[in-house]
């Protein structure tokens, strides 16, 4: 069964000068990021009472697997190594007369067209890897694409270098092209806007409301049948539905199993501090 983790947030987003001296290392994005029931977890709540913030802060709880135990009927989010050496893809393989200039000096570029194959300028090191160029762009080595239609996985597809391919020495990376999106958008109650585009309005960073505290889950049926699938928005109570700057990445567990079982490399962990293998999607 995948384990519990949690973490936690304070209003505003700033902690105060000592529990920020104490817990820095833990902290991604403001989040403080100690184990339920742990003695971390009781230094962070005896320090916020001395503080005098304790109402101020919201505990944040969700699954994840370390990898030994991917449930068949669980969905984790997707993450991968980075591609390291491809060509400047902003002006080989973008089409920008149809991004978002943004406004004051917030470049955007959302609602650029991707207009060719990728190439890269290295051997890649990894068989499954992204970019996060315009949301995640996902490439797989020609091994993982066969794994993947052997299995008759479902929810992508894939695009080979070819004859509109910018650069020629393309090797045996192809992209995965995710185009199934989940049935209905997660929910992520409350939320503050922290980072978004003042021209079109895409997000591009939120942080739960500290009253409701919650990551993006979903509703039972919510989540497509396919094995990979994406969301681009989710749907808050106090903004209504918010256009994200990226796509999220689900996979389901199955895919996990297989492509770890099969020896793929690029499969990376959802974080090092803490370390979590794989976040499970979660579903209410
Ligand atoms: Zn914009």
């Amino acid at each position: 069964m995948p384990a519990l983790n949690s973490y936690y947030l304070v209003k505003g987003g700033e902690w105060p000068e000592a529990i920020e001296a104490a817990f820095g290392d833990r902290m991604t994005v403001g989040a403080i990021n100690v184990a339920p029931d742990s003695p971390e977890e009781a230094r962070v709540i005896a320090l916020c009472e001395t503080a005098d913030i304790l109402g101020a802060v919201t505990k944040v709880e969700y699954l994840y697997s370390t990898g030994d135990e991917l449930q068949d009927d669980l969905w984790y989010y997707l993450q991968t190594e980075p591609v390291r050496e491809i060509p400047d893809p902003l002006t080989s393989f973008f089409d920008m007369t149809t991004a978002c200039g943004g406004a004051d000096r917030f470049r955007c570029n959302v609602g650029a067209q991707q207009i060719g194959t990728f190439a890269f300028s290295q051997p890649e090191p990894y068989d499954i890897e992204h970019i996060h160029a315009f949301g995640e762009l996902f490439f797989v080595s020609d091994r993982c694409k066969r794994l993947i239609e052997a299995a008759g996985f479902t929810g992508c597809r894939f695009l080979s270098p070819g004859e509109n391919s910018v650069r020629a020495d393309s090797h045996n990376l192809v992209q995965m092209i995710i185009d199934t999106e989940v049935s209905s958008l997660p929910e992520v109650g409350e939320v503050r806007i922290t980072r978004r585009c003042p021209k079109c309005a895409t997000v591009y960073q939120f942080v739960p409301d500290i009253r409701s505290g919650s990551s993006p889950y979903f509703k039972a049926g919510d989540l497509a049948t396919s094995d990979f699938q994406i969301y681009r928005a989710v749907r808050s109570s106090n903004e209504g539905d918010l256009s994200l700057a990226f796509q999220v990445p689900l996979v389901s567990g199955r895919v996990l199993k297989h492509l770890l079982g099969s020896g793929i490399s690029g499969l990376s962990t959802y974080s090092d501090e803490p370390l979590i293998p794989f976040r499970t999607v979660p579903v209410r």
